[in-house]
């Protein structure tokens, strides 16, 4: 079997004095490791040819980034939400939209997981710290590789699976989260403070798994849980890939 190709969602940043579209490696060397082809799917492309952009591809990585605008969950701005990236917001949207539409698995990291809550109705918090305090400190100085907080599985889930674990430690840093559900994603990972921190579709939709933390970060690590997340969304990619040539 060929290796599947994963399209990853870029960003475009100001960087070296210059604007420049692109995507932090560790996600690229994740999806690698993992047996994928990582390709990136940069914001230039449009929400028009976000569908187009995708032809070809096997699997979908939704990655980290700008807080998702409120105003797609029909809420006010809170004075602390950092600035949205309309540009990422209406291509990462249309990009999920078409995922879904033609079965594309989809992973979905940290703003992917806000993003895909909201793509399916569900809201966020736009900052934890003020509108939901707590005592787990989601967003802690530090390394950004350091386990910062516990998590729980439901046992049994995709996630679980994934992780081969139902308690695992993880890093955090996130100022926004889940506040509703959105009614067609089921909730498989909690904090100890019990903010969502792990989704999945619902059975019989195409396969979608998205966390709140960064298993990207942990690529270096040969024995590290997360790298099962992207094993997971190669092996499901690259058995869509397989069907699709056989028919
Ligand atoms: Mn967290």
């Amino acid at each position: 079997m060929s290796a599947p190709r994963i399209g990853l969602g870029g960003v475009v940043r100001g960087w070296d004095g210059m604007e420049r579209t692109g995507l932090n490696s560790g996600y690229l060397r994740s999806v690698s490791l993992a047996g994928g082809v990582p390709l990136i799917l940069s914001p230039l492309i449009g929400p028009s040819y976000a569908a187009r952009a995708l032809d070809g591809v096997d699997g979908l990585v939704l990655t980290g980034g700008e807080d998702v605008d409120p105003a797609w969950y029909n809420a006010d701005r809170s004075p602390l939400l950092d600035p949205p990236s309309r540009e990422r917001d209406l291509f990462e949207l249309a990009l999920f939209a078409a995922a879904r539409q033609r079965g594309v698995p989809i992973l979905g990291i940290c703003r992917g997981i806000q993003l895909i809550n909201v793509a399916l109705g569900g809201t966020l918090y736009q900052d934890l710290p003020s509108e939901r305090p707590g005592p787990v400190n989601h967003n802690p100085a530090g390394s950004r590789t350091d386990r910062s907080h516990a998590i729980r599985l439901a046992a049994e889930s995709l996630t679980a699976e994934a992780l081969g674990a139902e308690r695992t430690q993880v890093n955090s840093f996130h100022h926004q989260g889940i506040r509703d559900l959105a009614p067609r994603l089921i909730a498989t990972g909690w904090s100890e403070d019990d903010l969502i921190e792990a989704v999945e579709g619902m059975e019989g939709e195409p396969w979608l798994l998205a966390v709140q933390w960064h298993p990207e970060e942990m690529h270096a690590d040969a024995g590290a849980p997360e790298r099962g997340l992207f094993k997971a969304l190669v092996e499901r990619a690259g058995a869509a890939a397989a069907v699709s040539v056989d028919s």
